[in-house]
Formats: structure tokens, sequence, C-alpha cells
């Protein structure tokens, strides 16, 4: 009677929010300061004063009429021409408000994105360790995820990318800072994968798209990625509002469609109609002016990346395994027994959720998410101490 697709994304929920709902059970049982509640990338330091200033400059000087009235379908034009602006002197792509689309976050830009490329049966790139719902919107526009395993140190396996490429392919999504390693692509890395994707589209006569989902892009530890566009032509770069701003309950971003790209007025005539077809109607408009006058500035990340080095201290001087996170707001640790899924429901023991590796497509790891307060991380050692004992004596 009801779409049988459906019903197991509703009733099983993501991992993310699986340990989410439990850690929130958890405070409500044992109280809030015995739960330690690693789990979902709720961004934990609050948006920075000008989202404010100017949300209640909005309400006093906008006539409420406009201020909450449909904005057109791609957005504000003053609002995309701001943002076209911005990615122009930020990153010296010569951008026009025409390439950019307004969104609901990362998340309806990545739908939108696939819904507009996607017919069925063709393939995406995704690398393992990957976000979780990457699957779940490429399987919902009708296309067949394939998943690539990155390096040891969770870079770039070109070659391995390369071997995956084949006549269905259609788009590859990177995802630097990573959620979840931490990892941040070099710019030596993107000019290969740039170099590596240019070859194969000529092999293959159609352009693949280069599919970069950027809601991390500030959270950055070392120096800032370069930007995806002038790496490669067929580009699209997906911002969010929600982790620069602390804006994740807002829904805001944008998609920005490279002026290089291959029928460019076409690929954008396509995210606008998936956009319509997904019923999108406009990102918000309140939070679509706001953020016009906050392009460039950033929520207070050093705090991040004080919780970063003291986690990463503790954890390895404790015993555990991870790479040092160069961006983005997690660490990813090597679970102490083979089974990742085990070693999370062992955790929950000692009031530790974390959320296994399985769901983001690969084995063996436990994604911690420290955008949390400091106090938590330092309650937690003792916790993570004993842990490891349990495992190792
Ligand atoms: N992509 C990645 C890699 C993410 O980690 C997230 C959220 O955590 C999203 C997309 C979705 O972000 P948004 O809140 O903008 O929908």
């Amino acid at each position: 009677m009801y779409n049988p697709e459906m019903r197991p994304l509703g009733e099983a929920r993501s991992a993310i929010r699986e340990a989410f709902e439990y850690a929130n059970k958890r405070k409500q049982e044992i109280g809030e300061e015995n739960v330690y509640d690693f789990s979902i990338g709720n961004p934990s330091v609050p948006a920075p004063a000008c989202v404010r200033e100017e949300v209640e400059r909005l309400f006093r000087e906008v006539p409420p009429e406009k201020l909450h009235g449909y904005t057109s379908a791609a957005g504000a034009y003053p609002v995309r021409a701001a943002v076209a602006n911005y990615i122009e002197s930020a990153f010296g792509v010569p951008m026009s408000a025409e390439e950019v689309y307004m969104t609901c976050g990362a998340s309806s830009s990545l739908t939108i994105t696939f819904r507009a490329i996607l017919q069925k049966g063709e393939e995406v790139i995704l690398l393992t360790p990957y976000f979780p719902e990457y699957e779940v919107f490429v399987r919902s526009a009708g296309g067949v995820p394939v998943a690539v395993a990155t390096a040891p140190d969770f870079h770039l396996d070109l070659e391995a990318i390369g071997r995956a490429i084949g006549e269905r392919t259609r788009a590859i999504i990177v995802n630097s800072p990573n959620n979840p390693t931490g990892a941040v692509y070099s710019e030596g890395e993107m000019r290969a994968l740039g170099a590596l994707l240019k070859e194969k589209s000529e092999r293959f006569g159609s352009p693949i798209l280069l599919i970069a989902d950027e809601p991390y892009r500030e959270l950055c530890y070392i120096a800032p990625p370069v930007y995806p566009m002038c790496v490669y032509e067929n580009t699209v770069v997906l911002y969010s509002f929600s982790k620069s701003l602390s804006l994740a309950g807002e829904r805001i971003g944008y998609i920005a469609v490279s002026p290089h790209c291959t029928e460019k007025e076409a690929l954008f005539a396509c995210i606008a109609g998936a956009g319509r077809a997904l019923g999108y109607v406009c990102a918000p408009a309140t939070y679509q002016y706001a953020v016009a006058a906050c392009l460039g500035k950033v929520s207070d990340l050093e705090a991040y990346r004080s919780n970063r080095d003291l986690f990463y201290g503790e954890l390895t001087r404790i015993g555990y395994h991870c790479i040092v996170p160069e961006g983005a707001f997690y660490l990813f640790v090597q679970a102490l027994e083979e089974d990742a899924v085990a070693f999370a429901a062992r955790a929950q023991g000692y009031e530790l959720l974390v959320v296994p590796s399985d769901s983001f497509g690969a084995k063996g790891y436990v994604r911690i998410s420290y955008c949390v307060s400091r106090e938590t991380i330092e309650r937690s050692i003792p916790a993570f101490e004993k842990l490891y004992r349990a495992y190792r004596g």
C-alpha cells in the first residue's frame, strides 16, 4: 500500500541518530553530566554576533510581507549576487549570480544535485568512509553508489578511483575537510584528481562531475583547502552555513556551479528542475538575507581546535589509535575489536556514545564527534580509560 523503499529508511534510524536518541534518553535517566555524547555533529559554539545583529535588523527594518515572502526558487537575486561576489573575491573564480542556487543546506544541495544529473542506474563514486546519507540520497535519485576506499591515511587513492570510473560514472563526491576522518586533501591531490577526471571524461565522452561537499571548509587546522573549481572545470560546490556559522537548524546553504562547467546553463536548469521536483520552493528567506550579510564570517572555530588537541592527546596517551584530524570536528578512532558495532555497544556501557564506522561504509572504527563542551571531553577521559582497560587489561 505504501512505498516499501521508504519504510526501512523511516524505521531504521541512522546509526548517528540512534546513538544521539539513546544519549538523550540516558541523560534523562542518569543526568546530563553523566552521559558523554559524541554522536552528532551539532555545532557547540554559538553563531557569531553578526548573525543575530543581521536577523534583528531584518526584523526591524524589512516589511514582514517581504521578509517572510517567497523568494525566487533559486534564491533572492541580491543574495545570489553576494555569494557569487564572495566566491570571486575569496577564491578568484569569476562567478555570477546566475551560477548560484540557494538551498536548505548541504543535504538538500546533495539531493538536488543527484536528481539533476542522474538517470536510473548511473553511478556516483563515494569515497569510504563517507557521510552515510550520501548513499541514501544517491539511491533515492535512482543512482548506484560505488564505494571506493581511501588510502590508509584516509587521503585519496587515485589508482583505486581510476579503476572504479567507467562509462556509467556520472560523478564523484569529495568531502574535504572530511566527515568522519578529519582528512583535508592537499592541493596536489586535488589537482591530480582533477587531471584524472578530465582524462576519464575525455575517454568516456561525457563529463564526470566533481561534487565538492563543503560544509566544513573553514574548519581546517592546516592550510585551507584549494577551491575545487580551481582544479577541475566540471565542478559544483555544495556549501552549507550549518557548521561555519553554527546554523544547522536553520537549513541554509547553496550550490555553486562552476562557470567553466560543460553546458553550464543546462546543468543549472536541471538543478532548478530538481529543486522544483523535490518541492523545495525556495530556501528560508530570512536566513538567505542574513547569511548574505555574514559571508566570510565564522563562529569561534578555535574551540574545536583546542577540543581536538585535548581529545587526540588524551586518547592516544591511553593507547587508542587515530590519525590527527586536519579539519572538521571528528576523531576517527580504531575500535579495540574487529566489530565496531560491538565496540560501540560496549562503550555505551561506560556512557560513551560513539558511532560505529559500518554506516560510513568502512569497518573497524568509531567516529567521535568533538563539537561538545571541553568539560564533556575532560569528564569522559576516565570512562575511555576504563573501556581501554576492559580490552587490554
Ligand atoms: N555533508 C556532510 C559531510 C556532513 O557532515 C553534513 C552534516 O553533518 C551534511 C553534508 C549535511 O549538512 P547540512 O546541515 O548543511 O544539511
